[in-house]
């Protein structure tokens, strides 16, 4: 591992500015990934910069929204009584993932900005164009099991690994930010994460130096029925294969309204929009899920190793919206 400085400060906006006038500063939250990718060299920051003291630690609830700090631990968003009462998909979902240690140390922004888990990704021996532009991909021809079917390109399939973040694209959250002269913004969910594209290493939509916040997720009196259904190769410690996160809004049993994200397929966090149109005004039955289903993965593209992992998505959309649907609420 490389030296580096360690600096903690106690305003979000110097802590911005430390960072953004260096090139190779970077925010330092849990370290559950960074301290991880620093071990392997992947990430090689001259400086970090602790963001845990810096008064964004607060849950605050509204009846419009439910305000997030981004140091807030995983754990504590996950067991807040507003957010397992309004929000079960978001519970659900952090508590798939890690470990309860892990999610001790993880926090909201840590997990909303970790990096793939792919294995030509940590290996700097291996091809990576997201880790080193322009260099190719290994994953393309390699041992791409657990790689993406949804989103991909000729240049990345890397899965985005978050369980979090596919239950607060669902619920349409807010990423808000600070930047070094204390301009702030507010990013849509589902824009701040990039497929790869032609620039794999482009992954969010922050600039150098912009401070994640807090996190705003709106009301949705819906949200009270819903689910996350994570599927993998063992039962704890362990990165989905395919997840999904569901809201269903039923009027006796019709679908008023359906909300779908999905994970473990996908190159980011990914909400299937036609999927849910298509359920709109139908019966909630397994047929009607299957077919949601069926054009969440209309546009997958499997490598040699992941084919199954259309099929595998499918089963668990239909089982998420089966279970949201059988809530005893
Ligand atoms: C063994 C293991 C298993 C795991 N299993 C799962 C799993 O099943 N599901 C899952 O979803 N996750 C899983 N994770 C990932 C874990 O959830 C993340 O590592 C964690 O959420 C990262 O949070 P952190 O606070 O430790 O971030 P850090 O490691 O401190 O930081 C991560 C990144 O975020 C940046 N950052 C941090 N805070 C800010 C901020 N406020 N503004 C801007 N940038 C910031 C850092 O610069 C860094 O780039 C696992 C991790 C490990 C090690």
């Amino acid at each position: 591992m490389n030296a580096f400085t360690f600096e903690r400060l106690s305003r979000p906006t110097e802590a911005a500015s430390a960072v953004a006038a260096r090139p190779g500063a970077m925010f330092l939250a849990g370290g559950t990934t960074l301290v991880d990718l620093m071990k392997v060299d992947v990430l090689t920051p001259d400086t970090v910069v602790d963001v845990r003291h810096l008064g964004l630690s607060s849950i605050d609830v509204s009846d419009r929204a439910i305000t997030v700090g981004a140091a807030v631990t995983n754990s504590q968003l996950a067991w807040h009584p507003a957010v397992r009462d309004r929000f079960p998909v978001l519970s659900q979902a952090i508590l798939s993932g890690a470990t309860t240690q892990i999610r001790n140390m993880a926090t909201v922004a840590g997990n909303i900005l970790q990096r793939t888990r792919c294995s030509y990704f940590r290996d700097v021996h291996a091809s990576c164009n997201r880790r080193q532009p322009g260099s190719g991909c290994d994953a393309l021809d390699g041992f791409n099991r657990g790689h993406a079917v949804l989103g991909v390109s000729d240049h990345c399939i890397a899965t985005h690994p978050s369980d979090m973040c596919v239950a607060m694209a669902v619920l349409d959250a807010e990423v808000h930010t600070v930047r070094a002269d204390g301009t702030t913004r507010s990013i849509p969910f589902g824009e701040f994460h990039k497929a790869p594209g032609d620039t794999p290493h482009v992954e969010v939509a922050l600039a150098h130096g912009e401070l994640i916040t807090h996190v705003v997720i709106p009301h949705l009196a819906a949200a009270r029925r819903s689910h996350y259904l994570k599927v993998r190769d063992r039962a704890s410690y362990e990165f989905a294969l395919a997840s999904a996160a569901v809201v269903l809004d039923l009027d006796g049993d019709t679908i008023r309204d359906a909300r779908l994200g999905l994970g473990g397929v996908a190159t980011k966090p990914w909400r299937a929009v036609e999927a849910e149109q298509i359920l709109m005004g139908h019966k909630a039955t397994d047929d009607a899920f299957r077919d949601a289903a069926e054009i969440a993965l209309a546009g997958a593209v499997a490598r040699d190793h992941n084919h199954f992992k259309i099929e595998l998505a499918k089963r668990t959309i239909v089982r998420a919206f089966a279970t949201a649907r059988d809530a005893n609420l």
